[in-house]
């Protein structure tokens, strides 16, 4: 490769699918390649860690890994916001200048729009790293009453995390003793906890059972009284709570939708491909209008796709692999055990989940790709 001209690839976003990607490009090509990972943070979360942070199993500072620590041969991680995408001419502004590069990949996820959701702003989300600790200063005040886990639209990050989070709630009202003085009710806009997979959702579904759990599907909150503490659905219903947890609605963030990007509220993609309909321009992750769900594992598995087709593209061997649309979640059912579901999006007619019941072995499954990820992308 000519390392005078490099090839500048410029990615958009330091979470799983900016992460990934980097990471790959950088063992293929080590310095051979001009990467420019932007991210306005000072450090990563995975998304399963806010429950941890929100239920007091983990601090924050134990589960945040500094992208100072990301450091890999021919990657520049930039801390700066980026203000403006030029898809058409790959070049972008940030708040640190202007970057062009050949190849632009946006992996800027999706982000909360609370104002969507009237009431909202004044009530409590467990989705972002400062509502999982404002919430985990709040459990331990709530003794009885009514809490309600409630979801305000479709799409949403992590299908299952809201059903976690409900299982969750309960452990720990039991654990305090004061479970029997509190109800759990849990709304979803889905139709069952997992769409693809029937058999997690009936696992999940008598785990709400047992545990008494109330579970509201194919509703959302609209919005919220937060005078009156009650949660409208959008068929009219009300529920009054003592404590909500809500998971607010998703959208790209405004800089994106500012690019002109996005369509109907996502980025278009060729799902197999992650192009967009720019030259040379790819979006993956939570952003990007794939088919496949809004989560970790399937932002790893486009940016690997991504890698792919970069890595051909600059040594002139034709194309990548394509996305596989295959994903692994794991699943907090309460009581130490965790379940799985193996989803796959793109090799049969319709998406299909193969079910692995919760068992404590599969804790141990759940930590190793945590901890994998951690040691691959932050050396620690
Ligand atoms: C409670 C919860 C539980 C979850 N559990 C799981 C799980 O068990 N397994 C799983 O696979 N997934 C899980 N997820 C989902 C997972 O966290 C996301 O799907 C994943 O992080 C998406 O990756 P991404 O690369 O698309 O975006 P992100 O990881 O969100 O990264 C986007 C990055 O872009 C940056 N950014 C945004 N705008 C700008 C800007 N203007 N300028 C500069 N930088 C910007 C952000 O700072 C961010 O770092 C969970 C999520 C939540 C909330």
């Amino acid at each position: 490769m000519n390392t005078i001209n490099k090839p500048r690839v410029l990615v958009l976003g330091a979470g799983f699918g900016g992460l990934e990607l980097s990471t790959l490009l950088s063992e293929t090509f080590g310095a051979d390649v001009d990467v420019t990972l932007i991210d306005r943070g000072d450090s990563f979360v995975f998304g399963f860690s806010k429950l941890d942070v929100m239920f007091g199993h983990a601090t924050l500072d134990a589960v945040r890994m500094p992208y100072r620590n990301f450091v890999k041969s021919g990657v520049r991680l930039l801390r700066q916001t980026v203000t403006a995408i030029d898809s058409e001419a790959r070049r972008v502004t940030t708040d640190g200048g202007v970057h062009e590069a050949d190849f632009l990949i946006v992996a800027l996820g999706a982000e909360y729009d609370l104002d969507a959701t009237p009431g909202l702003a004044g009530a409590n989300e467990f989705y972002s790293v400062a509502g999982a600790e404002r919430l985990r200063d709040i459990l331990p005040t709530f003794a009885g009453g009514q809490a309600l886990v409630g979801v305000c639209g479709a799409p949403y990050k992590c299908p299952p995390a809201p059903s976690e989070c409900a299982l969750m709630l309960h452990d720990y009202l039991v654990n305090r003793g004061v479970r029997e003085a509190c109800e759990i009710s849990f709304v979803l806009p889905l139709p069952s906890p997992v769409p693809p997979s029937p058999e997690t959702s009936r696992a999940l579904e008598a785990a709400f059972t047992e545990r008494g759990i109330k579970f509201i599907p194919g509703r959302r909150v609209a919005s919220i009284d937060n005078d009156r503490k009650v949660a409208m659905l959008d068929d009219g219903a009300e529920m009054p709570f003592d404590l909500f947890l809500g998971v607010p609605r998703h959208r790209v963030p405004d800089v994106v939708i500012d690019s002109g990007m996005a369509e109907n509220g996502w980025i278009p993609v060729n799902p197999r491909t992650l192009e967009t309909r720019h030259p040379n321009v790819y979006a993956v992750g939570d952003g990007a209008n794939t088919g496949t769900p809004k989560a970790g594992v399937f932002a790893e598995g486009a940016a690997r796709a991504v890698a792919s087709d970069l890595i051909a593209k600059l040594r002139n061997d034709g194309s990548g692999k394509q996305y596989d649309g295959f994903g692994t979640c794991y699943i907090e059912f309460g009581g130490g055990r965790i379940g799985k579901v193996e989803m796959d999006f793109f090799s049969g007619p319709k998406p299909t989940g193969t079910y692995h019941e919760p068992s404590v072995a599969l804790r141990a499954d759940k930590e190793i790709f945590g901890t994998s990820r951690r040691a691959r992308w932050f050396g620690t």
